[in-house]
């Protein structure tokens, strides 16, 4: 655990989340201000700061952040509808929490490119 993480604690139970799924090295849970009528972050439990610090030997939690996507695009019945899986990397892209998370994003049209 980083310390003063907000997801790191949120994995710790200090602060509160709604869950939606939950994998060995994975947590998903409802973002708190959500910009689609889905809107889930995915997080690994270990402390990555964000997807500019993954390397080659990442794969692993790469794969099952993947993979717990797709079982929340499947519980939230976006799968076929269709979703929007994102990275945010630094300030331009509004990157606020230090902690890797995979948007996940559906439930309504979205356009591209994103603004
Ligand atoms: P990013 O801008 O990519 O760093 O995304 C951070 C996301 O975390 C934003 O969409 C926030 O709404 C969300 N967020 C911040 N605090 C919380 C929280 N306590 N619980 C759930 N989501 C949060
Ligand atoms: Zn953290």
């Amino acid at each position: 655990m980083a310390d003063d993480c907000l997801f790191c604690k949120i994995l710790a139970g200090e602060v509160p989340s709604s869950e939606v799924h939950s994998t060995g090295g994975t947590y998903a849970f409802r973002d708190i201000n959500p910009q689609a009528p889905t809107h889930v972050l995915v997080i690994p439990r270990r402390h990555i700061a964000n997807a500019g610090d993954l390397g080659a030997g990442d794969g692993g939690v790469l794969a099952e952040m993947i993979t717990t996507a797709q079982a929340v695009a499947a519980s939230e019945g976006i799968a076929e509808s269709g979703y929007r899986l994102v990275f945010n990397v630094g300030d331009d892209a509004g990157n606020l929490v230090p902690h890797l998370h995979l948007h996940v994003l559906g439930g309504r049209p979205m356009g591209w490119p994103p603004g």
